[in-house]
């Protein structure tokens, strides 16, 4: 016998909600899903009206429903936002390339203004030639990094208030596991906040309208409302670390679904003992941009790769990012912990 949905109790129920086990007819679905989003953004008094918002758009799943869920909201609760796509090009051929026209289709089908910024304009180097001299193995700390700062970057050219992504809570626990694993308090204070707005000064604000949305539910809405989005997977390859923190809670899921909001939950009501060593945030002696160090992240990074010392940025190296930096000679030893390893 057919279920019916247990909100409206008329329509026949389509599918099971992964998040309360509620068997629901597509219409009470989206409504529900939705709601939920709308009461993030409200409680959390995340966005305000008159601002300018640049969703993060890369194509994919999570931010075209974030796309398409803010353009709903915007319009059903009158929010006032201006809102508009901005992506990231990171130079991946096959991939990258391929996304960026799903973005391109989007724009046209919720009328947003669309900019793109490129690794190559911004850094002079594509992904594509970055795995060419780093190898398969550290690449995605290196595009991690670069797409941070990409984003800001684009965002001060658009003269946004703020930046949402598409960042959901399968993601958010995730990165809770992986910095208890890693041991990263800094990171896992950070983590779990819905916003950024008191991070620093220079960066724009950031936030995380689908911070409690299932993945799971965000594949059943884009499925249900046929949304137009790239599901194929970076060719290289995902980061190894996050996959197993994803398969574990995954596994964690399968057994008790509140597992997800559980581990956010955690993550949020946890606090640091006093005594423990926080970064200071200041900025970046070269570029200007956020940092805890003299020179940030990025600037690092790049540093390694024009000279063809890739893992300066990599690993425990900060001895060493005086001496590169003041133009003095390395020595042999030192020169050669840095080159890229064979592979
Ligand atoms: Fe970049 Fe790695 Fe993600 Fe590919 S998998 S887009 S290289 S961070
Ligand atoms: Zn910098």
């Amino acid at each position: 016998m057919p279920v019916q949905c247990s909100n409206c109790v008329q329509r026949r129920a389509v599918l099971k909600r992964p998040k309360t086990g509620h068997s629901l007819c597509k219409d009470c679905f989206f409504w529900a899903f939705e709601e939920e989003i709308h009461q993030t953004i409200m409680s959390a008094g995340l966005l305000n009206r008159g601002e300018t918002v640049a969703i993060g758009a890369s194509g994919g799943k999570d931010s075209t429903v974030l796309a398409h869920v803010m353009k709903v909201l915007n319009e059903r609760y009158d929010y006032g936002l201006n809102l508009l796509l901005l992506s990231v090009d990171e130079g991946i051929t096959g991939y990258r390339d391929d996304s960026l026209e799903t973005v391109k289709r989007n724009q046209q089908q919720y009328e947003l203004p669309l900019k793109i910024v490129s690794y190559e304009e911004l850094y002079g180097w594509t992904m594509d030639a970055i795995v060419k001299q780093v190898g398969l193995k550290n690449n995605c700390t290196f595009c991690g990094v670069f797409r941070r700062q990409a984003l800001d970057r684009g965002a001060m050219m658009l003269k946004v208030d703020k930046i949402c992504t598409g960042h959901n809570a399968d993601d958010v626990a995730e990165t809770v596991l992986m910095n208890v694993l890693r041991g990263d308090i800094a990171r896992l204070r950070r983590c779990t906040a819905i916003s950024t707005a008191s991070d620093g000064e220079g960066a724009i604000p950031r936030c995380k309208p689908l911070k409690y949305a299932y993945e799971k539910e965000i594949v059943l809405y884009a499925y249900f409302k046929k949304l137009d989005y790239f599901s194929t997977e970076c060719i290289y390859s995902p980061n190894a670390y996050r996959g197993h923190a994803r398969a574990f809670l995954k596994d964690l899921e399968s057994i008790r679904p509140s597992s997800i909001i559980d581990v956010i939950h955690s993550g949020e009501t946890l606090s640091i003992k006093e005594g423990v060593k926080m970064p200071v945030q200041g900025t970046c002696s070269r570029c200007g941009y956020i940092s805890s160090q003299a020179l940030c992240k990025s600037c690092v990074l790049l540093e390694g790769l024009n000279r063809g010392l890739p893992k300066l940025g990599i690993g425990k190296h900060h001895r060493l990012h005086g001496k590169i930096l003041a133009q003095e000679p390395l020595t042999e030893q030192e020169e050669k912990k840095l080159k890229p390893v064979d592979f």
